[in-house]
């Protein structure tokens, strides 16, 4: 059955070639996202399978209902683009100033349409229910992730599985891994109020700037101090800002930075401590302050039964060296929203490829990937699947 499958899938993979570069060619950046949502929807109601649109408000699903009972899945792709200037030479380069697909989300959402249009074709033969999650903004905070389960694109999943390209792996590359595998990435903001006045007489103020400075070294004492030297984070000052003149004290600072930790025990004591710190350092002068901790996205946490369906199918389909376990990424993917639903698996797929110079990293002006990570993310997709709609009898039999 994958066998032929996939056949299917290289005999279409032109057409998901030219889906792709028609997105590519006309992006459209998170939130603003109006034809891509709607070419998304066209394609899908062509294979005949049921599309709900405007699914947390730009999100499109398609469900593809088997011929016979049994449990859902949903794959995930995400479908928009971002503020940035398509610097390559070629001829699918973006005809929007100012707007790129720099990340490969056209790509997600080519190589996911082309699953569904040979899924569909065998669907008599499959048990259970695939749906096909296409997710509007995902570079932006908060993303669609949260919005579409909302509204219910979740309702009846058993189990959801999503994929990134990635230029700085080979094509051909798969990266699997097991449990936290990207960071929440938050940020908080504290500005400081006290009582500016002459440099000349500091003993007739409060001083702001000297308290934003203590509260800046105390930060660095959550991470060596505070948190449990197993587990991980960073809390990083990025701005500190106060101030005109030589002879003038201030009468305000304000500080802004990021953390990343995995665990959420770790997330709510850093946001806690920092509020702590901030407090008792102005307490003990007589300043106030506000203090906003923003939390972006949880850190993803791939299940470890659905990691090793993913990493034992990739394994069958393709060479064994071409799958390899990768470490967590300090960067964050609203994904993991999913996760905390419903158990999930989020794997990386090589896309770099120097020959024809996919070599710069993701949101750079001339990022550009390897379209054959599209098959490569099919396949993963269809065996995976398949094998867990069977409980695990169907599996790829070549090699
Ligand atoms: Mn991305």
């Amino acid at each position: 059955m994958i066998e032929t499958i996939f056949s299917r899938l290289h005999e279409i993979y032109p057409e998901m070639v030219h889906f792709r570069r028609d997105l590519h060619m006309y992006p459209e950046i998170s939130f603003q996202e109006v034809n891509t949502p709607k070419k998304i929807a066209d394609y899908l109601k062509g294979l005949g399978v049921e599309v709900k649109t405007g699914v947390g408000g730009r999100g499109v699903l398609g469900i593809l209902k088997g011929g016979k009972p049994g449990k859902t899945v949903a794959l995930r792709a995400d479908f928009d683009a971002l503020p940035i200037q398509d610097e390559k030479e070629v001829d699918y380069k973006s005809r929007i100033p100012g707007v790129m697909h720099a990340c490969g989300h056209d790509l997600h959402t080519a190589a996911l349409l082309g699953v569904a249009t040979v899924l569909s074709e065998v669907k008599d033969d499959i048990s259970g229910t695939i749906v096909f999650l296409h997710q509007f903004a995902e570079e932006l905070t908060p993303g669609g992730a949260k919005p579409m389960i909302e509204d219910g694109c979740l309702d009846g999943v058993d189990v959801i599985y999503g994929a990134h390209v990635m230029s700085t792996m080979p094509v051909g590359e798969i990266g699997v891994g097991e449990g936290y595998m990207s960071t929440a990435a938050d940020e908080f903001e504290i500005e400081i109020f006290g009582k500016g006045g002459h440099g000349s007489q500091p003993h007739l103020t409060v001083d702001p700037l000297v308290l934003g400075c203590q509260v800046v070294l105390n930060l660095q004492q959550i991470v060596s101090r505070r948190i449990d030297p197993l587990k991980s984070a960073v809390v990083t000052v990025g701005s500190i800002h106060s101030g005109q003149a030589p002879n003038v004290i201030p009468d305000s600072v304000k500080i802004t930075g990021t953390v990343r930790t995995f665990e959420e025990d770790v997330r709510d004591l850093i946001e806690e401590t920092i509020g702590q710190m901030v407090k008792s350092t102005c307490d003990s002068a007589g300043a106030t302050f506000e203090y906003k901790y923003l939390r972006d996205a949880p850190s993803m946490y791939n299940d470890a039964t659905e990691t090793n369906r993913v990493e034992a199918m990739a394994k069958l389909v393709f060479d064994e060296e071409q799958v390899k376990r990768v470490p967590p990424m300090m960067g964050s993917e609203d994904f993991s929203y999913y996760q905390k639903e419903v158990p999930g698996m989020y794997f990386f797929v090589g896309g770099g490829n120097p020959a024809i110079k996919a070599t710069y990293p993701h949101h750079h002006p001339k990022f550009d990937v390897d379209e054959s990570a599209m098959l490569t993310i099919g396949k993963v997709f269809i065996a995976t699947v398949l094998n867990y709609l069977s409980d695990g009898v169907i599996k790829p039999s070549f090699k």
